[in-house]
């Protein structure tokens, strides 16, 4: 017997009119109320718990069980979200990268993300980032740019492919030594030159994930650094899981049944294999689908994105299946 779980993917969750960035590709907060209202009307919100007693078979979940997750640590979480979920009853799961909240360090993805969202157009940021490709191109022996730009511009869901090749080339199409300086001159230029400031107004601290935690959410490892961790060499990947374990347990969060969210939905069977060694119960992806606790590997668990769900509490409701996505 089938055992459907809809696992929904959040990442910034901000009231928008009026903001600094109005252009954030983030959830507004009256669309996350209307979604939670029409969660509420068509699915049974469970929690961690549940769903890691599922995966062993010592449950079965309703049909239309749904978990409602949290990636990148965002003070959006603590300030809009966490209300939202206490006045239902209803537990998230949150997934900060350590070096977000201990370092007051933007982290690379959350400097891109806000340097598009400068009100730049895409493409005076390709021009500056091609001037960058062409002034290092000989010492690093670099593609073409044109062959970058065939190579990064097609792999997004929801961009247009500017702005997905802008993406893909900084988060992990360029070598670190590179891509870093680049990512670093554009946020300076277009967006703040006081990266501290900005982080500390951008990410959790760790009393508000302790006082998350202590009202019943569910706090899981994101990483340290924010990477794709099937990119790293096996000891890169160890000290990833290694540091964000530590954290957790800093936090006081219970380091039994933990649960990793892997930065970018990148994972291969190394890091499988080693979260399987550390005891990790249950990995979330960006594939898009439906669960089938019965049929998935519990560490490869796919998600839908908020997108997927309608934004008005009165929306007719879609028949989820995994075949219809
Ligand atoms: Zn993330």
């Amino acid at each position: 017997m089938a055992n459907h779980l809809t696992i929904v993917m959040y990442h910034y969750v901000r009231p928008l009119r009026g903001s600094r960035y109005p252009d954030l590709k983030a959830l507004d907060l009256d669309h996350f109320r209307g979604q939670l209202d029409f969660i509420q009307r068509h699915y049974q919100v469970v929690s961690m718990q549940e769903v890691i007693a599922a995966t062993r078979g010592d449950v079965v979940l309703p049909d239309n069980s749904l978990l409602l997750t949290f990636d990148d640590g965002y003070l959006d979480h603590y300030a809009y979200v966490l209300p939202q979920l206490a006045s239902r009853g209803w537990q998230g799961s949150f997934f900060p990268p350590v070096r977000a909240v201990r370092e007051g360090r933007v982290l690379d993805v959350n400097k891109i993300h806000f340097t598009l969202a400068s009100g730049a157009h895409p493409e005076r940021l390709i021009e500056k980032i091609y001037a960058e490709l062409d002034a290092h191109r000989a010492d690093h022996d670099l593609p073409s740019n044109e062959e970058y730009f065939e190579a990064y511009s097609r792999e997004g869901r929801y961009d247009d492919p500017r702005v997905t090749f802008i993406k893909r080339l900084l988060q992990k199409g360029l070598p670190k030594t590179l891509r870093e300086p680049i990512i670093d001159k554009l946020f300076r230029e277009f967006v703040t030159g006081d990266e501290r400031d900005f982080a500390a107004e951008l990410y959790l601290n760790e009393e508000q994930l302790r006082e998350m935690y202590a009202a019943g959410m569910c706090i899981g490892s994101h990483g340290d650094e924010h990477l794709w961790l099937n990119t790293l060499p096996d000891g890169e990947q160890h000290d990833e899981i290694n540091a964000s374990l530590a954290f957790l347990a800093g936090l006081g969060v219970s380091t039994r049944d933990w649960v990793m969210c892997y930065p970018f939905g990148g994972y291969d069977e190394r890091l499988l294999d080693l979260l399987r060694e550390k005891g990790c119960s249950l990995g979330l992806t960006v594939d898009v689908g439906i669960a089938d606790l019965t049929q998935h590997e519990p560490l490869t668990l796919p998600r839908l994105d908020t997108n997927d769900l309608p934004t008005d509490g009165n929306a007719p409701c879609k028949n989820w299946k995994a075949s219809t996505i």
